[in-house]
């Protein structure tokens, strides 16, 4: 096999939850659980990857992402099932192959958890969201503090390497409420957390009643002290905030996510998922499959939206993702993919914000320095 095999990751969205909660704008929706198309759904993947094939050829696999929606609603063996093909779809599948599956405290236990583990998955990505009863009840989530814990303990008993995500910006919450549940994520064995701002989007429930006047957020400053907060507890911990919302221990980064912040290939299976393919030097081809879970059942039209990315796209898509990470940008990696210069146009932007320190250049990287990441999406705005 040739070591020139591009890397390449596969995303499977899952599209339904048990319920839908009020500030989630993902492609999803509420199921009853004995309602759940298990069979059906793999060989609808299963048939997606079949009419893939000719994309995948010459293509290295290193990770797959479980996401959704709500991934552990779906049989072990129905996932584990999609997953074996999807081994077999590429040529050469990495040695450390990363498998992450989502899941939500409500629906998974330590049965759920050795049985993913025996389908081949390496690591869990739980919804944790708060450790706090009335934030839960709040975010109209369907577990309690004692499950969440509960699914921590049982993820971390079968599995390898287990992630738990946070939310901050509910209203009243303190920046001592956030320490305490980071330290008590933290105490259940966890080595990956990934802290989301609560934001209100305008199609949910929270968009509604924000806009009625009956929903109050967490204003900007809260936020400030909440993301600060969060980052000065993870660091007394030695842990490494990696990406903007992800703080890891040492060496447990999620291979995934990061393959995609710094512009990787993914394929894209499932009703809503997205996938993006580079097609040569300065192109790239992006996709939107049917986000209806009936359709995509029906085996009806398969992409509902398809984009060619050009050179321009291609470096603003490295600037908004590499930007995002600890790391940065890799500027030749960028020019290389874009076959066009990432700073030819943008030498006044650059040299200004280099000049003010939100950006450091040190070689063939560009990034922006952590004490300036609230500011983030400005700067990357002043370089497109
Ligand atoms: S469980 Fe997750 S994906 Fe499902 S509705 Fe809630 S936030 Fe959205």
């Amino acid at each position: 096999m040739s070591s020139e095999a591009t890397k390449t990751s596969v995303y499977v969205h899952f599209p339904w939850c048990a319920r839908k909660c009020p500030y989630c704008d993902f492609a999803t929706e509420p199921i009853r659980k004995q309602l759940l198309p298990h069979e059906a759904y793999a060989d609808a993947l299963k048939r997606e990857l079949g009419l893939r094939a000719a994309d995948l050829r010459g293509r290295k696999l290193v990770s797959v992402f479980f996401g959704g929606g709500t991934p552990s609603l779906w049989a072990p063996g129905a996932l584990g099932r999609v997953l074996t093909a999807i081994r077999h779809a590429f040529e050469e599948v990495a040695d450390d192959l990363e498998v992450t599956v989502e899941c939500n405290p409500s629906s998974l236990d330590r049965r759920g958890a050795a049985a993913l583990r025996e389908a081949g998955v390496d690591r869990l990505s739980i919804g944790v969201q708060s450790l706090r009863d009335h934030h839960l009840r709040f975010l109209g989530r369907l577990h309690d503090r004692a499950q969440a814990i509960g699914a921590l303990r049982d993820a971390i008993a079968e599995m390898p390497r287990v992630s738990a995500d946070l939310m901050f910006g509910m209203p009243e919450q303190t920046p001592e409420e956030l320490g305490e549940d980071i330290h008590r994520v933290v105490d259940t064995g966890v080595r990956h957390v990934s802290a989301y701002a609560l934001t209100i989007e305008e199609k949910t429930m929270f968009g509604s009643l924000h806009r009625a006047g009956k929903l109050q957020v967490a204003s900007e400053e809260r936020y400030a002290e909440l993301f600060e907060h969060a980052e000065a507890r993870f660091c007394e911990l030695g842990w490494g905030h990696y990406e903007v919302s992800n703080y890891a221990a040492p060496g447990e980064e999620s291979r995934h996510n990061l393959h995609y912040w710094r512009g990787g290939a993914y394929v894209g299976l499932g009703a809503g998922a997205v996938g993006c393919l580079d097609e040569g030097p300065g192109r790239a081809r992006r996709w939107r499959n049917d986000p209806n879970p009936q359709r995509y059942l029906c085996g009806g039209t398969l992409e509902t939206e398809v984009e060619t990315l050009g050179p321009e796209e291609i470096i603003r898509e490295s600037l908004m993702l590499g930007l995002r990470t600890v790391e940065g940008m890799d500027l030749e990696a960028t020019r290389q993919r874009a076959a066009s210069d990432p700073e030819e146009g943008r030498e006044r932007a650059i040299q200004g914000a280099l000049e003010t320190g939100r950006l450091v250049r040190s070689g063939r990287w560009l990034r922006v320095p952590q004490p300036h990441w609230l500011k983030l999406d400005g700067i990357v705005r002043d370089l497109f």
